[in-house]
C-alpha cells in the first residue's frame, strides 16, 4: 500500500478562476501564468485547465519547450527575457514574446543574426525596483530597440509592487502613463492583485494582465479578502489520511520538542504528512486541519514524515480517515491554502511551489 498522501489539481477549477479573472478586467486579453512548473501545479496538468487563456506567461525556455510540446500554437511570453545568444535564437525558434528589461538584453538582440523576427516586451521599473528601465531612461531605450531590424514588435510593460497593499497602483500608474502615452504597442500591467481589486482603474491601459495566484485559487491579498469573496476556488488538495491514535491524558506531550502537552484526556490522530512532503514546518499549535470535512486544530510541531491534530471534534475518526491539509475535503468543505500559509508565516504561492516530488498527483 502506498503511503496515503496524494495532492489532487483541479482542472474545473483553474477554468472557473481564469473566467473569475476574465471578469473583473473584461477587455483584456489574458497571459495566465505559469512560471515555476504552473505555481507547482505541474505545467502540463494546469494547461488542461487553461486552455481558454490568451496565452501563457513563464519564466525559462524548457517550460516554453513544454508548453510547445502541449501543442500550444499561441502566444508565450518570457517574463525575464534571454540571459545569453542562443536563448534568443530558441525564442525565435519556438516563437515567443520575451521581455526586454536592460540594456544588455539590447545589446544581445543587436549582435542575433536572425531571419526570424523579435517580438519584444520592453519593461519599465515603476516603482518595483527588481527589472526594467525607469520611466527616465525607458524611451530611449524603446527608441534603441526600435532601431533593430530583429525586432519586429514592441510591446510595453511594468509590473505593480504593492497592488495587494495599501499603497496601491496610483503612482505607478502614473508614472508608465506618463513616460508611454505617445508610444504605440499593447501593454500588459496587472498581476492577479492589480486585475481583482484596480481592474476599473487600469481599463483600456492594460491590453493584457497577467494573472497567477487568482488563477490557482489563492486569493491575492489574504487576509483582507479570502479567496472566497473573491469567487476563487482551491486548484490544489493537499490530503492524507491517519496512520496512527493516541491517547493522551493531563501532562503527555506531542512531538519533538514536547511543545504541546495535554490538560485533560486527549485523542490525537497521527497524519502521513510531514514537511518533507511540502506541508510548512512553521504551522503549530492551532492551524487548521480537516479530518472527516471537519476543522480540528493540528497540535504540536511538524515532523519530516508526519504531522497530529486534536480529535475531540471527530470522535469517529480513527486510523484511515480522510484528512485534507489544504484545498477540498470529499465531503466539499473547503480549507483554504492561504489559511495554512499565513499559520506559517507565508504566502499561498509559496505553499504550492514548494509541494514535494514524493507526494503523488492526481487531476480531477
Ligand atoms: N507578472 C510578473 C512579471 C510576475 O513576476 C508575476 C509573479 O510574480 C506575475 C505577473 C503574476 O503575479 P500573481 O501571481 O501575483 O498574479
Amino acid at each position: 500500500m502506498p503511503r496515503p498522501i496524494l495532492s489532487t489539481i483541479h482542472t474545473a477549477a483553474l477554468g472557473h478562476n481564469l473566467a473569475r479573472v476574465r471578469a473583473a478586467a473584461p477587455d483584456a486579453r489574458v497571459w495566465a501564468v505559469v512560471k515555476a512548473n504552473a505555481y507547482g501545479h505541474g505545467i502540463e496538468r494546469a494547461f488542461e485547465g487553461l486552455r481558454g487563456a490568451d496565452g501563457f506567461a513563464l519564466l525559462d525556455l524548457d517550460e516554453a519547450r513544454r508548453m510547445r510540446a502541449l501543442d500550444w500554437r499561441g502566444p508565450i511570453l518570457l517574463l525575464e527575457g534571454c540571459f545569453e545568444l542562443r536563448d534568443l535564437e530558441l525564442c525565435s525558434r519556438l516563437g515567443l514574446w520575451h521581455t526586454v528589461h536592460c540594456d544588455e538584453q539590447i545589446d544581445m538582440l543587436a549582435t542575433h543574426k536572425t531571419q526570424l523576427p523579435h517580438r519584444v516586451f520592453l519593461k519599465m521599473n515603476s516603482g518595483m525596483n527588481r527589472l526594467g528601465f525607469t520611466p527616465a531612461r525607458y524611451r530611449a531605450a524603446w527608441t534603441r530597440l526600435n532601431a533593430l531590424p530583429q525586432v519586429e514588435e514592441i510591446s510595453l510593460m511594468t509590473h505593480f509592487s504593492d497592488a495587494d497593499g495599501t499603497k496601491g497602483i496610483a503612482a505607478q500608474l502614473q508614472a508608465f502613463e506618463a513616460a508611454t502615452h505617445d508610444l504605440p504597442g499593447e501593454r500588459t500591467l496587472s498581476n492577479s492583485a492589480a486585475a481583482l481589486r484596480h481592474g476599473a482603474a487600469i481599463g483600456e491601459k492594460s491590453d493584457w494582465v497577467r494573472p497567477g495566484i487568482a488563477v490557482y485559487g489563492s486569493s491575492p491579498d489574504f487576509p483582507e479578502h479570502s479567496a472566497t469573496d473573491w469567487g476563487l476556488l482551491p486548484t490544489m488538495t493537499l490530503a492524507s489520511k491517519i496512520i496512527g491514535v493516541q491517547n493522551l491524558v493531563a501532562g503527555d506531550t506531542v512531538g519533538y520538542g514536547s511543545s504541546f502537552t495535554a490538560d485533560g484526556p486527549l485523542r490525537i490522530g497521527v497524519l502521513a504528512c510531514g514537511y518533507a512532503d511540502g506541508y510548512p514546518r512553521h504551522c503549530t499549535t492551532g492551524t487548521p486541519v480537516l479530518v472527516g470535512g471537519v476543522r480540528c486544530r493540528m497540535v504540536g510541531r511538524v515532523s519530516m514524515d508526519m504531522l497530529t491534530v486534536d480529535l475531540t471534534p471527530v470522535p469517529e475518526a480513527g486510523i484511515g480517515s480522510d484528512v485534507t491539509l489544504w484545498g477540498q475535503s470529499a465531503t466539499g468543505v473547503v480549507l483554504s491554502i492561504d489559511e495554512i500559509a499565513r499559520a506559517a508565516g507565508t504566502v499561498g504561492y509559496e505553499l504550492m511551489c514548494a509541494l514535494a516530488l514524493r507526494v503523488p498527483v492526481v487531476v480531477t
